[in-house]
């Protein structure tokens, strides 16, 4: 493969924009706000200078790097026609998803592939608004992108085995690690994490512990690098929501109701660091972890 396009130039566009451009990659970025396509190129330079400054990469690495990436805010003046392969990462949201694959579809050759980087919406609802259901799949990248090593390959009812081995060899040779899963709710990653964590606010939310004590068991009892309460901070609690709302209705089983404190907190704003406070609070320039007044045990 040689040609790709990345629709979405946001938190996870601009990881997979740069990760395809340095094996070489020529890469079309597309978002609807130049804004956040300048925020992407930015934000690429700077991870790049950051790999530089460790001795991993060298100011020719770099330049060829940034030269194999072009940016777009209309995905018809894009080269996305030619593409041999497009990974959407625009919001979460399945009306978004389907008007983009029905018109990358209409637009793109025969043999591109349509990969989404959702992290819980089904491929083969969004290969349903397309005429090639063999070639849509799911292409699961995890934040950092340039770091974190996991490609969860999401298979839809109707990818084909060629499509899928074929993401399979793309990731390996991006520096990935590729897991193949079938496409049900939450996939393999989320079916198993987002219980835990919703499972953390139901204790928490019972008085069995407190956010310290739920974060620092699982940190130092199962060698977690960073505690499920933290973690859903760090997520987004709305995101967390959200996902639980997915295995709920997707299964149609209570095991998996969001909790009610996580869907009070959300309603309320409180939707972890990008909100500035969930359980924990969170200071500008400042990397101390501070509980959330409200959860403070006398
Ligand atoms: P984000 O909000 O940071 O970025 C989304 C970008 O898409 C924005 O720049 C927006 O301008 C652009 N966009 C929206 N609609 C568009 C359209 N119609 N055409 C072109 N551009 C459009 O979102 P994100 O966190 O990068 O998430 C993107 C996708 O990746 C979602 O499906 C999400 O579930 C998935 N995901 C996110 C994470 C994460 O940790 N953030 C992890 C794995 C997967």
């Amino acid at each position: 493969m040689k040609q790709v396009t990345i629709i979405g130039a946001g938190t996870m566009g601009n990881g997979i924009a740069q990760v395809f451009a340095s094996k070489g990659l020529q890469v079309a970025l597309v978002d609807r706000s130049q804004e956040a396509l300048e925020r992407a190129v930015a934000t690429i330079g700077k991870n790049l200078d950051r790999l530089i400054k460790k001795e991993r990469l060298t100011e020719v690495d770099k330049s060829l790097a940034l030269k194999n990436i072009s940016t777009f805010t209309d995905l018809r003046e894009s080269p996305t026609a030619d593409a041999d392969i497009v990974v959407e990462a625009v919001f979460e949201d399945l009306k978004v998803k389907e008007s983009i694959f029905g018109t990358l579809d209409e637009m793109c050759k025969a043999e591109t592939i349509l990969a989404s980087n959702t992290s819980s919406i089904s491929i083969t609802k969004i290969a349903a608004a397309t005429k090639r259901p063999d070639k849509v799949i799911g292409m699961h990248f995890f934040n950092p992108v340039p770091i974190m090593k996991l490609v969860e390959v999401v298979r839809g009812y109707g990818t084909s085995d060629t499509v899928t081995q074929q993401i399979i060899a793309l990731s390996k040779q991006l520096g990935k690690v590729p897991v193949e899963v079938n496409d049900y709710p939450g996939f393999v990653s989320n079916r198993v994490l987002m219980p835990m964590i919703n499972e953390a606010i139901c204790t928490l939310h019972e008085g069995v512990a407190g956010v310290e004590e739920i974060d620092t068991v699982m940190k130092l009892g199962m060698a977690h690098p960073m505690g499920p309460l933290q973690l859903a901070d760090f997520i987004g609690l709305d995101v967390c929501q959200s996902i639980m709302e997915v295995l709920y209705y997707g299964f149609g089983n209570p095991k998996y109701a969001p909790s009610p404190l996580l869907v009070n907190m959300v309603s309320a704003g409180k939707l972890g660091r990008k909100s500035g406070e969930g359980f924990y609070k969170y200071e500008k320039g400042s990397k101390e972890l501070v509980v959330a007044s409200q959860f403070v045990r006398a």
